[in-house]
């Protein structure tokens, strides 16, 4: 039995959206997208929400919209996908990263509050697994006093904050809760990703939350992130077919990140049952999980809940206690040799060329580099059946007790 890591879930409604959508005569940016951006924002119960082409473009529209560039620090988590630290590098910022919680996998905020420096303009706590970060703990830190002293306001933008923006990479919590809120409400503004791989997926593509506090207007700053994301252009392209509307303006050199409506169709249905089947499923895969790994000695299974939060359960990451990463790499060719596949989620920057070549060292970021090498990612996804579930665990439990 072949079992993939993580297939989409495509049904008949989503295919028939779709066809919808391509027999329309309006394939690009419009109703679907706008009326997905509503239903987005119902769903975490926010003021607004913009659909992108990918979580990328999202974060770096932030970064560019706040200020960001040479000179300035940008806190990341050691532990994260690329994207995270590459829009930083975009801007011409330095991505400042810092370790993690070996708990959680999520930023350590003591090590984040060590990390900050009269430079620091954006902090970018990453949900690992959809698991949310401690939004408390880091608002605590940057509204401290002391900490507000250190900020250099340099655009008009950053004075009106008057401290560090805190951006959340929600790419993996959509659906999260964190002090009963939902994940896209717990920051200054928050990125989704609905890449293939995603919980929720539009095959690629991304939104931003916009949730600013006083004296921002949250309407306002959708309206501009519209245009900026769409090379500054004053209408798109659906206005403009709309009466004499062909005369356009570009108010500012803008960047391309908008959402077509066929991406759109997919989000809408999928959406649509979000928390009733997928979010269901994913949940019961992980208890599944966590009852078979639970009697073994040897597994140390991942967090999903506490009295503040609950993950999207997005990733199942195991650690296998007391292996070196040459052992875990023997176990996962072990169970991909018996057709299961498994995956690390992540391999640490600080491991990659492009983060070494500037400079970044591994040994900077023990408990990054400990939970790495004893991590086995497991599928995770809303057609698992359960019979793919007991031979995922079986094949798992065999690969272990042989290399451990
Ligand atoms: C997938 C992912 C992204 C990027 O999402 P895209 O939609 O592919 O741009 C960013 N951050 C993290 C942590 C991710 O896993």
């Amino acid at each position: 039995m072949k079992i993939p890591f993580s297939p989409p879930h495509i049904d008949q409604e989503m295919i028939d959206e779709v066809v919808d959508t391509l027999k329309s005569g309006w394939i690009t940016t419009g109703p679907k997208t706008r009326l997905f951006e509503e239903r987005l924002a119902t769903y975490c119960e926010v003021p607004k929400v913009l659909a992108l082409n990918s979580a990328t473009i999202g974060l770096e529209l932030v970064l560019r919209w706040f200020g960001v560039g040479k000179g300035d620090e940008v806190i990341v988590p050691a532990y994260t996908y690329s994207a995270t630290a590459n829009v930083v590098l975009h801007t011409g910022a330095k991505p400042v990263m810092v370790d993690i919680n070996q708990e959680d996998y999520n930023i350590n905020v003591k090590a984040l509050k060590k990390a900050i420096t009269k430079r620091t303009k954006v902090i970018m706590p990453v949900d690992i697994a959809g698991f949310p970060c401690d939004y408390d703990a880091i608002y605590k830190i940057v509204s401290k006093e002391k900490i507000q002293k250190k900020f250099r306001p340099k655009s008009e933008i950053q004075s009106q904050l008057n401290r560090i923006l805190i951006l959340s990479d929600a790419a993996h919590s959509f659906g999260a809760l964190y002090q009963g809120k939902k994940a896209g409400n717990l920051a200054d503004m928050s990125v989704f990703s609905f890449h293939a791989v995603k919980n929720l997926t539009t095959a690629e593509g991304g939104a931003i939350t916009f949730t600013l506090p006083r004296p921002f207007d949250n309407e306002e700053v959708y309206k501009f992130f519209r245009y900026f994301s769409l090379h500054g252009q004053s209408k798109d392209a659906l206005e403009k077919t709309k009466g004499s509307g062909w005369q356009y303006d570009i108010l500012l050199p803008g960047y391309k990140g908008n959402m077509t409506d066929i991406q759109a169709s997919l989000g809408l249905v999928a959406l649509k049952k979000y928390d009733e089947e997928n979010l269901k499923r994913r949940k019961e895969i992980f208890a599944y999980y966590q009852s078979r790994f639970e009697e073994k000695p040897w597994a140390i299974v991942p967090l999903y809940t506490n009295e503040k939060a609950e993950t999207s359960y997005h990733l199942f990451l195991l650690r296998i206690s007391g292996i070196k990463e040459i052992q875990r790499n023997k176990i996962i060719d072990e169970i991909e040799a018996h057709g299961v596949s498994v995956n690390v989620h992540f391999q640490p920057l600080p491991l990659l060329t492009a983060y070494k070549q500037l400079g970044y060292k591994m040994c900077d970021y023990p408990d990054a580099y400990a939970n790495y090498a004893t991590t086995i990612s497991l599928p995770v996804y809303q057609d698992l059946t359960d019979e793919q579930l007991k031979s995922i665990v079986e094949t798992v439990i065999k690969a272990v007790e042989k290399w451990r």
